[in-house]
């Protein structure tokens, strides 16, 4: 439906239009699909991005083995169907390289790329009362202003360098993993070091040690990880989603990962079997081709704590029959948090790798690292002297993109005052004080806990229609209010509450970042449940919502 241009007035009468109706603050796959998708609204978009091109996260994520962890059939945008039957994917798990192919295709495509401002980053965000409009500040020193902002700015954004003593003081080349250069890195013969065993380092450890002279893993915590036996795509796999695509779809939206793994919803408790049975179906999981099976054999793995202990002892049997080095291997075996609670990786060969002759792994748990030191890293243990240093240490995931953006809401709000004691909001999309902005992918979304490219597709969706029935009634803000952000909060929690997930000091709690309040920041309710939620919502009146 076209929505004619709307009719705004200032307090004195005048019409207070903005330069814009819809401002998106960033290219990634939310971003892009949302600038695609309120088109239709026929209304004045404008999109900024930080990078020189799309992908967001695939875009700066270009460290040597990077790969979505969700197969290529499944992480690929559903909006179009002839996209969806064109594109061919070369690999089951897509490697970085390629999604940034296929957000460059998508943004040309569908006329996209035009929409976007590229090389420019939003550094201030006001809203403005007596006109309602956003005034959003770049770092190229512009000033736009637009009734509705769209904060497609990402889960994993905000790089996190622990502040170490002496960063800037290391005279070799170091790196963040989430800002790797475009021409890559030369390793070969380096002594490097990595510090980080995270989804990322799990990656990006087995590429490197190929090339490195000597290659030092610093290791806090050990994570569980499982082979993801990635493989060039099967034609005749790639035929059968083609073919189902419409229906496949559709089950994902009913799932709580947004995603369907064919065949691996069960009912089935570990309990249910004997050991060797379980054994067998653990094993099985374990070799097939499909990664997170694995954790979808039984269905208390995330609920109940010794039946994730079995399952976890499964994979801590592994890694010791894999790793040669007995001390090493259990050095690998995570006991720290039950499996499944810090994000499981896939990985290629990541165990593998500690039983070459050039690499080693240093427990910087027991040791700390200490100090960067101009020829390499201190921990209270020892010095290691290196030429390359790689931090593959995470984000301030979540708030970070937010919280850094200097986001001013109404009454001199500012969003990090607001958000002091946790990032609260209504629905994962509305922040009281803060009309009219919306975020993708917010805390208190199912966001990186479900398939990303689908639930951005559906708060996209979800979005789309709230504007336009905003334009359609004549409204010019909408906010809430601080008690359906509380009540929100407790469901956020409570669903939380019913899984392990608060066992793991993860940064899905904030305890990666020191002194970040603590409060759980993914609905783990699932997708299914989640967009049923803001169904109703809406269904039942528009609850939580003050239109003005
Ligand atoms: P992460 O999971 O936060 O891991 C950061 C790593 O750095 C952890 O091992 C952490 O140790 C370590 N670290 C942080 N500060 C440290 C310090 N002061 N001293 C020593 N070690 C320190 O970050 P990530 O690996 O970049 O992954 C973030 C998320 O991105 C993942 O959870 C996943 O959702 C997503 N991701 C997905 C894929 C994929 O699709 N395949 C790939 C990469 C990332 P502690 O655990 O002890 O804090």
């Amino acid at each position: 439906m076209t929505v004619p241009h709307q009719r705004r007035r200032d307090p004195g009468g005048k019409v207070a239009h903005g330069d814009y109706d819809v401002v998106v603050i960033g290219a990634g796959f939310s971003g892009m699909y949302a600038l695609y998708k309120l088109r239709g609204l026929g209304l004045r978009l404008q999109g900024y991005e930080t990078g020189d091109g799309p992908g967001g996260t695939w875009y700066w994520n270009r460290y040597p083995g990077a790969r979505v962890d969700i197969e290529s059939m499944i992480y690929s945008y559903s909006f179009d169907e002839r996209l969806e039957q064109e594109w061919q994917w070369p690999e089951h798990f897509s490697p970085q390289p390629d999604l940034e192919v296929y957000a460059n295709y998508v943004v040309d495509r569908f006329g996209i790329r035009d929409q976007v401002q590229f090389e420019t980053t939003v550094t201030r965000l006001r809203f403005d009362e007596p006109t309602s409009l956003w005034h959003v500040g770049t770092d190229r020193g512009e000033e736009a202003t637009t009734r509705f902002v769209i904060a497609a700015t990402g889960s994993l954004n905000a790089t996190n360098i622990p502040d170490f003593k002496g960063v800037e003081t290391f005279q070799g080349r170091w790196y963040h993993t989430s800002k790797w250069p475009k021409e890559g890195v030369d390793f070969v013969g380096r002594r490097v070091g990595i510090i980080g065993t995270g989804s990322t380092g799990i990656q990006v450890i087995p590429v490197v040690a190929q090339e490195a002279g000597h290659l030092t893993v610093f290791q806090r915590t050990a994570n569980f990880s499982i082979p993801s036996r990635n493989r060039p795509l099967d034609p005749e796999y790639e035929r059968g989603w083609k073919q189902n695509y419409r229906k496949y779809r559709e089950m994902m939206k009913s799932t709580a990962s947004a995603a369907v793994l064919l065949g691996q919803h069960t009912d089935r408790s570990v309990f249910d079997v004997g050991d060797a049975e379980r054994d067998e179906i653990l094993e099985q999981a374990w070799e097939s081709r499909s990664g997170f099976k694995f954790t979808g054999s039984f269905k208390d793995v995330r609920t109940n704590e010794a039946a994730n202990e079995i399952v976890a002892e499964f994979v801590r049997r592994k890694i010791r029959q894999t790793v040669q080095d007995p001390e090493v291997a259990e050095l690998l075996c995570p006991k720290t948090h039950p499996l499944g609670t810090k994000r499981l990786c896939l990985d290629s060969g990541y165990y593998e790798t500690y039983n070459r002759a050039n690499v080693t792994l240093v427990d910087v748990r027991a040791n700390p690292i200490t100090e960067i030191t101009p020829a390499g890293l201190r921990t209270t243990a020892g010095e290691y002297d290196l030429d390359i240093l790689i931090y593959a240490t995470g984000f301030d995931a979540m708030t970070g993109s937010m919280t850094r953006m200097n986001v001013t809401g109404t009454g001199g709000l500012r969003l990090e005052d607001k958000w002091v004691n946790g990032p609260s909001n209504y629905l994962g999309f509305l922040v009281a004080g803060f009309p009219n902005l919306f975020m993708i992918h917010g805390p208190g979304s199912p966001s990186v806990l479900a398939q990303m490219i689908m639930s951005a597709e559906w708060q996209v969706d979800w979005l789309h229609d709230r504007i336009s029935f905003m334009l359609e009634q004549g409204y010019e803000r909408v906010d809430t209010t601080e008690q359906w952000e509380e009540n929100w909060a407790r469901e956020v929690e409570a669903a939380a509450d019913a899984t392990l997930y608060k066992k793991a000091d993860s940064w899905y709690l904030g305890a990666n970042i020191p002194g970040k309040p603590r409060v759980f920041m993914v609905y783990v309710g699932g997708f299914d449940n989640y967009t049923r939620r803001c169904t109703e919502v809406v269904d039942n009146g528009y609850q939580g919502f003050s239109f003005t």
